[in-house]
């Protein structure tokens, strides 16, 4: 999707996958299929672009060092990356930004749960430190007894605890910053997981305007603490007293932005190939509510159903094999015009 926001701007775009026939790539001007830390596709890379995005934030922070070593604009820059990989490092640089998380822990070996789970309270959630996403590499813990148990769960590997968010609602934002330092953010959606997977967004949130606006300053936030270029998706925990803690950030185009594509005039994508050009950000109001469901796994089968519903607009990845629980597209439902509060 950011590839064909690039091209209906007039740019050519060059992947560095390692994945053969990747669905970027079908759609690009130029593909190169390697190991994101092959020394002769970076060099390839770097020849060909004016500028790099990555748009998974589990890139290995070497290949971004090489890019930059080259004299590649790289943007979003290495501080966002590093933030991004780490759950310690990240909640430890949000709380540094003033941006408010729940308590945690870094875990580094099993005999850390106990005393960590004494201070943070049970329940608790245990993450992998690292590449975690949809919820994988996660597990509760009620009881110090299952201390061993989560941490072999989750792989054995580096971890963080956290204490549990008595959410009322979750939300994002989704917000980008131009090179010039100016922040355009879109309203903040609210959005529903299962299973730790999303499965369907509702924007804009159906929240006060003094709760979106504050969602909207965090964000600004967090993006001019990385001295950021680029679009960033920032999720957030609404506690009952309707305080917001940040979850985790996104160096991105996110999930819950997917419905900027069907519900304003400039989308995530194009806003995050406007900010990493060194283009003005475009107009981040939308125009009507949206209401996104993801299909997952084999729900997109059904895409000939979902094609004949004339209220939907279908997005398909054009991801070569359906598995459960793998992202296969998404639809997009209008609800209405909308107009800020
Ligand atoms: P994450 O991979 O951190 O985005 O977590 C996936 C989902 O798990 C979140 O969207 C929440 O629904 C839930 N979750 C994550 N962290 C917490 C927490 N500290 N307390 C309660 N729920 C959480």
């Amino acid at each position: 999707m950011l590839a064909l926001a690039a091209a209906r701007l007039g740019f050519d775009v060059a992947v560095l996958t390692p994945e053969p026939d990747s669905p970027a790539a079908r759609v690009s001007a130029h593909e190169i299929v390697a190991d994101y830390e092959d020394a002769d596709a970076l060099a390839r890379l770097a020849e060909l672009a004016d500028v790099v995005t990555y748009e998974f934030e589990n890139v290995p922070a070497g290949a971004v060092e090489r890019l930059v070593g080259l004299g590649v604009e790289v943007a979003p820059g290495l501080k966002a990356l590093a933030a991004a990989q780490d759950r310690v490092a990240e909640k430890t640089f949000l709380n540094d930004a003033g941006a408010a998380t729940v308590a945690f822990a870094a875990i580094d070996a099993p005999d850390d749960i106990a005393p960590a789970l004494a201070r943070l309270g049970a329940p608790a959630l245990l993450k992998t430190r690292r590449e975690g996403y949809d919820g994988k590499g996660q597990a509760w813990i009620t009881r110090p007894g299952e201390a061993r148990d989560a941490w072999t769960r989750i792989g054995g590997r580096p971890a963080i605890l956290e204490a549990r968010a008595d959410f009322r609602r979750e939300l994002s934002v989704i917000a980008a910053r131009g090179r010039d330092g100016r922040v355009a953010a879109y309203p903040p959606s609210e959005n529903q997981h299962a299973g730790g997977i999303l499965r369907r967004t509702l924007a804009p949130a159906d929240v006060s305007p003094e709760v979106a606006a504050e969602a909207m300053r965090i964000a600004g936030l967090i993006l001019a603490a990385l001295d950021y270029v680029g679009v960033i998706g920032v999720e957030l925990f609404q506690l009952s007293d309707r305080r917001l803690l940040v979850n985790e950030i996104a160096p991105r185009v996110h999930n819950t932005g997917h419905w900027t594509a069907d519900a304003c005039e400039v989308d995530q994508f194009e806003q995050h190939i406007r900010a990493a050009a060194g283009w003005p950000l475009g107009p981040t109001q939308p125009f009507a509510r949206a209401e996104m469901l993801n299909l997952i796994g084999e729900e997109a089968l059904d895409w000939r159903g979902l094609a004949a519903d004339p209220a939907a607009r279908l997005w398909l990845y054009g991801k070569r094999d359906v598995a459960p629980g793998r992202k296969m597209g998404h639809v997009t439902r209008l609800l209405g015009r909308w107009a800020q509060g």
